[in-house]
């Protein structure tokens, strides 16, 4: 009898203690805290592998209001080396699911939502709901199209990537600081490469044509490193005045033990954010079943262009590409940004306008 009395006064102790006790105190006691900022904010993941799996347990942890995380993969085996978040049993799960139950047992108090797909496939709406984005891709093609994003709907982004021991982090405040695409630093034929669209026909063409690169290296030090780095940038950027975010380009050497800052500046001819310039803006009539090349060559006809190239946000688009790949049907203005740099000082501003192919009558 006394011990079953014994075992519900601890409970009751317990449960008495869980909701007098505030969770936040200890971070409510840093300077210039305020976790109101958190509570109201709205955060996107985009990639919830280990660096973006690592930045959702901080931000849960921290009690941010709604954690929004997005990612197409399933677990894989060898995720299990750094991906902190995930069992053994989850091999084969979805990512974005796994990860939003298991921030959800750390913290009832954050809400989530997840979606297992393609970033390009959501809704625009999503990303508006967001206060920041985090860009926590392992490839180019995702990070620069969530970048365009960010400097379409002017929502502060972080991102970041690791290479074995190296990482990187840029934080992206849309008109105030520059964007991945103002300085690339990657020579242009690499950004290129890595910057063909997706679309199951290239996917398939990419099967036959050339056998998918090695992965990467990755290992869990560095991927806690610039995911906790990144993290930070996040809160620092919801919670008004505290700190200063990154202004520059951030690059950590994990064996050297070295962070090196390379100073960006905001690139006025930057075909994604340089739209305070000026740009020229024509109405242009494309078919869906064009390709670039074809566009590219009416483009040199058209303006007495030498080497056009195309970019659609924030990628350039090869010259097999099909308009129909790019699926512009579900844009509400398709816009495509014109640059050459043997011709044009600043990039040209294609308004789409979106032509059915007549269908030819059998007689
Ligand atoms: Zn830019």
């Amino acid at each position: 009898m006394f011990k079953i009395f014994g075992v519900v006064e601890i409970l009751i102790g317990r449960v008495v203690l869980l909701f007098e006790e505030d969770r936040y105190d200890r971070q409510k006691r840093v300077a210039g805290w305020y976790q109101e900022d958190l509570t109201r904010a709205k955060v996107l993941v985009a990639g919830v592998g280990a660096i973006g799996s690592f930045i959702g347990v901080n931000l849960a942890l921290s009690g941010v209001g709604k954690l929004i995380l997005v990612d197409m993969d399933t677990v894989a085996f060898s995720n299990l080396n750094r991906q902190l978040l995930f069992r053994e049993k989850d091999v084969g799960k979805k990512k974005a699911q796994i990860v939003a139950n298991r921030l959800r047992s750390m913290n009832r108090d954050v809400k989530i939502k997840w979606y297992a797909r393609r970033l390009e496939e959501l809704d625009e709406d999503v990303f508006k709901k967001a206060d920041v984005l985090v860009s926590a891709l392992d490839n180019f093609e995702g990070r620069l199209w969530l970048n365009a994003i960010a400097v379409r709907l002017k929502k502060p982004m972080v991102s970041g990537g690791m290479d074995g021991f190296l990482g990187q982090i840029q934080v992206v405040i849309p008109g105030k600081t520059p964007c991945l695409m103002c300085s690339p630093l990657l020579p242009q034929e690499v950004v290129a490469q890595a910057c063909t669209p997706w679309g199951e026909e290239r996917e398939a063409q990419r099967e036959i044509e050339e056998p998918p690169p090695p992965p990467a290296p990755a290992v869990s030090t560095l991927s806690t490193i610039i995911g906790g780095l990144m993290s930070q940038e996040v809160v620092k950027l919801l919670i008004k005045g505290l700190g200063t975010p990154l202004g520059s380009y951030m690059f950590y050497d994990g064996l050297a033990s070295r962070f090196t800052y390379v100073p960006l500046s905001l690139n006025p001819g930057c075909p994604v954010c340089g739209e305070k310039i000026k740009l020229e803006e024509i109405d242009f009539p494309v078919d869906l079943d064009e390709t670039i090349e074809a566009i590219l060559y009416r483009l040199i006809i058209a303006y007495d262009l030498i080497e056009p190239e195309i970019i659609f946000h924030g990628k350039i688009l090869e010259k097999s590409t099909k308009m129909r790949s790019l699926r512009l049907s579900k844009e509400k203005k398709p816009i495509f940004f014109v640059t050459d740099k043997k011709r044009l000082k600043k990039p040209l501003k294609l308004k789409l306008k979106l032509i059915t192919p007549p269908k030819i009558k059998k007689t």
